[in-house]
């Protein structure tokens, strides 16, 4: 069986010795020296100047809507995985959804300016399969109309954006840690800031607004992570390099296997100037109908792609009145996420090119 994805999982002897030193130590959760050592190499591996381990890539949203003190309404993409809007919907603003990029599926830079209203408080989008939203013309409109920006880079963990760590723009950025991701703690995320005023708050809200034992800074939650996501993460640590390269690899392979059968077949594209990170491998079909052929016929040979992301955010139950979004609707009923993990070879990445290549031909 070919799933979607895989965890990356360090050998059983590397995690064992981390888990001795927790035995001997007794000390499971509560910033323990892991998480710390963890936070450390995050914060220089992603070039930014504050970093927070947290418990999962959900909770940091949350904690950057909560820092940022964000009220009234927020522009954000339709094209994510679901957390985006629902964090905001958990945290009590009003989503106002602004249709993608048909080109890189992010945000539409040239549509954000008609819906910002007295009430818009921030940008929340999301840098969709490690694709750099337009960062500069989100930043010169935040700008001109004092708004906050958050991004959501569940998916950009290790991306750079003209030379720079795409984790830099904006007021927050959020990462996931999830056992999905590209690199992982089994469940985990973290939140980065370059502003040392944020970063103070976020340090607080994470642990329950904790000053010490007996005294509070403030309004917090439980957004700590333990030891043992930690001791994961730490043994991923070191192969981050590797993961990365295997994944760019298996990316050209499928593209070259594309080529050779002659299959022309959309796929998003990125914008000049990043580093990519190879996290997912998005394709486009000419409808769904074509898609789900394709799904079927992969499926049949117990293959198991992906429909991220589909139904584009706007369609969710909970958002009424409905905003229409055409493009992000379109490609959201079009795209399949092929395979794509440190593993799955060469052979099988020809396989699903092939059958692949046969809907579309016949
Ligand atoms: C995975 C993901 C999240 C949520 O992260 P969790 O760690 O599962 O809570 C948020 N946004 C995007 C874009 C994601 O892909």
């Amino acid at each position: 069986m070919i799933n979607v994805t895989k965890s990356y999982l360090p050998s059983l002897e590397d995690y064992v010795k981390y888990l001795e030193a927790i035995w001997e130590r007794g000390h499971l959760t509560n910033h323990g020296p892991l998480v710390n050592e963890l936070e450390d190499k995050l914060k220089e591996w992603l070039d930014v100047k504050h970093f927070y381990f947290v418990n999962n890539g959900t909770i940091a949203i949350q904690l950057a809507i909560k820092a940022l003190d964000l009220k009234g309404e927020v522009i954000t993409t339709p094209f994510s995985y679901v957390a985006t809007s629902s964090s905001l919907v958990w945290e009590n603003t009003q989503p106002v959804f602004v249709d993608i990029d048909p080109k890189t599926f992010t945000i539409d830079t040239k549509k954000i300016e008609a819906a910002i209203t007295p009430k818009t408080s921030a940008i929340l989008s999301t840098h969709v399969y490690g694709i750099p939203c337009d960062v500069e013309a989100i930043e010169s409109i935040a700008k001109k109309h004092k708004l906050k920006v958050i991004y959501d880079a569940a998916h950009a963990f290790g991306v750079q954006y003209k030379g720079k760590s795409i984790m830099q723009y904006g007021d927050i950025s959020t990462l996931s840690f999830h056992a999905t991701k590209l690199f992982h703690t089994v469940e985990g995320g973290g939140v980065s800031t370059q502003d040392a005023e944020l970063a103070h708050r976020i340090s607080y809200m994470r642990n329950f607004g904790h000053k010490g034992q007996e005294e509070f800074w403030g309004l917090g939650i439980n957004g700590k992570n333990s030891e043992l996501h930690a001791a994961m993460g730490l043994c991923i640590f070191p192969k981050i390099s590797e993961i990365l390269q295997l994944r760019k690899k298996l990316s050209e392979t499928y593209t070259h296997y594309f080529n050779e059968l002659q299959v022309n077949i959309q796929r998003p594209v990125l914008p000049q100037h990043t580093e990519y990170n190879y996290a997912y491998y998005p394709v486009v079909f000419e409808n769904e109908k074509q898609l789900l052929t394709v799904r079927d016929n992969l499926n049949a040979a117990y293959i198991y792609p992906r429909r991220y992301f589909f139904p584009a955010l706007n369609s969710l139950p909970y958002f009424v009145p409905k905003q229409s979004l055409p493009i992000a609707e379109s490609i959201s009923e079009r795209v399949l996420c092929l395979p794509l993990y440190h593993d799955l070879s060469p052979d099988n990445i020809r396989r699903i090119c092939q059958i692949i290549a046969q809907v579309l031909k016949y």
